[in-house]
């Protein structure tokens, strides 16, 4: 399986200039989807592929420029508006359609001339929901945030012995999945307060975030036909940022026996554009469980999920307050630290007949680093509420004040490559 191609050599550049600028998230190697449109305007939701501070958009170029045969019919969908029916063509759509595109973006292209009238600049773009997301499951792959977590709600337990052994998830609440700019609520509802015998009704006082990243299904799998390893790891599309947002007393009081609840399902923001896993490829890396931990079993094991499963994204939190000019960063992580990868996650999820569809968002979990101030939540930087953060502007933060906006961010980097980033996916607690 030879992930690289002529579209990730770093060398490559772009016409459109802002593209090739040192730290832009969106270069020519990137190419993310995502589904725009004028802002302010009532025009029909459109796809649209990233570069540099511009937004090609894909209904104006699938018709006013010349493509080669075969590639007209993979636009079609994305001309069309229908992110999920591209999806659902599968990696060799993906590959067809990311060669295309990367050669008429391409430096010298003789597309150029008809694609510069498909540009549209992001800034005067609104973006929404890149899919329709049908379900929405949430695993458990942070095994960092698993053990901090799990010490504050159990010190004497903190990793379950399944922990290790079965990716751990719930399913989730699609109806309240927002797209980066989303304000949120905070929830009211039943908490326990600490010495109360009663628990008692009203507005959340341990409002938080998690850091983790969103799986968008590619192609789906028929109830009662499980996917293999292989199958799961052709079947993903992409990854977006995923900030799952958390009630921490109303989780304390509900989350036994059944799990969370109302703790999670007030608001979930993901970020708008989705990078394949075809931008990916150069950032894969091994994967293995520590020395001593179980193996996983045969049917979450391949060849290739060890040579090359993980992916090494760099994760960041930014927080900025009603005070602060500009927002500060609390924390840096990455995805390798996680203790299932993407394949894992799908293959486990379909493994029992459960029928995956394009467009399913699975998210990781919380995406924490194993050292103390690599925690992907305030639960956890706070160490539950009791070490309070000192910020730049002066304030202190356990949980979230209203007014106060959060920030997810994310990219890849490495030796020889290009960078990618993933844009982000920030939400505002409304106050
Ligand atoms: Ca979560």
């Amino acid at each position: 399986m030879n992930l690289i191609d002529a579209t990730h050599d770093p060398a490559l550049k772009s016409w459109v200039d802002s593209a090739n600028a040192a730290g832009t998230d969106f270069t020519i190697q990137n190419l993310p989807f995502g589904r725009f449109r004028r802002a302010g305007s009532d025009e029909p939701w459109r796809i649209g592929v990233a570069i540099g501070d511009q937004v090609l958009d894909l209904k104006l170029a699938a018709a006013q420029c010349p493509w080669a045969d075969g590639v007209a019919d993979l636009l079609q969908p994305l001309a069309e508006g229908d992110l999920n029916a591209f999806m659902a063509m599968g990696s060799q759509a993906r590959s067809t359609v990311r060669s295309a595109l990367s050669a008429a973006l391409a430096e010298g292209s003789d597309q150029g001339p008809f694609l510069e009238l498909c540009l549209v600049p992001q800034r005067e773009a609104e973006m929404a929901l890149p899919c329709r997301i049908g379900d929405y499951t949430d695993f458990y792959t942070g095994i960092h945030h698993a053990t901090t977590v799990g010490k504050l709600f159990r010190p004497d337990n903190p990793l379950l012995p399944n922990y290790k052994w079965v990716p751990i998830g719930y399913h989730g609440r699609v109806s309240s999945i927002g797209v980066s700019g989303q304000t949120v609520r905070r929830p009211s509802g039943q908490t326990l307060a600490p010495g109360a015998t009663e628990p008692s009704f009203g507005p959340c006082k341990r409002l938080d975030y998690e850091l983790e990243l969103g799986i968008l299904v590619g192609p789906g799998n028929a109830l009662g036909e499980p996917k293999t390893m292989a199958q799961a790891e052709a079947d993903w599309f992409g990854l977006v940022l995923l900030n799952d947002w958390s009630a921490r007393d109303i989780q304390a009081w509900e989350y036994q026996p059944l799990g969370p609840f109302l703790a999670k399902n007030f608001a979930s923001t993901i970020s708008p554009w989705v990078v394949t896993q075809e931008a990916l490829a150069p950032y894969r890396a091994p994967f293995a469980h520590p020395q001593g931990d179980p193996q996983p079993l045969p049917y979450l094991s391949s060849e290739f999920n060890s040579a090359a499963g993980a992916v090494d994204v760099t994760l960041e939190v930014w927080l900025k307050t009603k005070q602060m000019p500009e927002p500060q960063r609390l924390m840096q992580s990455n995805f390798r630290d996680a203790y299932w990868t993407v394949a894992q996650l799908l293959t486990h999820h379909a493994s029992g007949g459960c029928n995956l569809q394009p467009g399913d968002l699975l998210g990781t979990g919380t995406l924490s680093g194993p050292q103390p101030g690599q925690g992907g939540s305030l639960l956890e930087l706070s160490n539950g509420g009791k070490a309070p953060l000192t910020l730049a502007s002066g304030e202190t933060r356990t949980f979230l004040q209203d007014g106060d906006t959060v920030i997810l961010r994310a990219f890849c980097a490495a030796p020889g490559r290009a960078r990618i980033g993933f844009g982000e996916a920030a939400g505002t607690v409304l106050g």
